[in-house]
């Protein structure tokens, strides 16, 4: 039986991992995606993998799929799209096209190809099929990009001045 809870901690060590163990990181949780994608759903099996992968990561993305916190927009007509990971003090914009997240220990690390939970997340409730989707015209794209900008530079402006930022 998995334990979702007994996940690594995460501290400073687990931000110096090996960037080849990264890489390998990357490519496995494409592959278990995938695998979930196909049988459309989410086994014991791919829990357990993920949860010795990524420990406490994977059980912060997992609750977060759980609770139906990740929204996918879907701008029309130009069909863009923007993936949100709700989180308890703010939202987070990942955009899997590009590889990018806007949280800080996504911005910390990106170079290391570190995976924050919120693209772990966004993986997961894609492959499994569990979010809401929300279509919006396409002149609030700059209207919400805006919004969520402005969060994310305050955040990061709190965490130059040293304070912890909480995700
Ligand atoms: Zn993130």
């Amino acid at each position: 039986m998995l334990n979702i809870k007994t996940g690594t901690k995460f501290s400073l060590e687990h931000l110096r991992e090996n960037p080849m163990k990264k890489t390998s990181d990357v490519n496995m949780l494409k592959e278990i995606c995938k695998e979930i994608e196909k049988e459309g759903k989410v086994t014991g099996n791919h829990l357990k993998r993920l949860s010795a992968a990524f420990g406490l990561r994977f059980t912060k993305a997992w609750n977060a799929v759980k609770e139906r916190r990740i929204k996918k927009y879907v701008f029309k007509p130009s069909g863009r799209i923007v993936w949100i990971v709700v989180g308890k003090e703010r939202d987070y914009l990942v955009m899997p096209a590009a590889k990018f997240c806007s949280c800080e220990d996504f911005y910390f690390q990106f170079d290391k190809g570190h995976l924050c939970y919120h693209i772990i997340a966004q993986k997961l409730a894609e492959g499994s099929g569990r979010f809401d989707l929300i279509e919006e015209q396409d002149h609030f794209y700059k209207v919400l990009i805006r919004e969520w900008k402005t969060v994310e530079t305050k955040v990061s402006r709190k965490y130059q001045r040293g304070e912890e930022a909480t995700t």
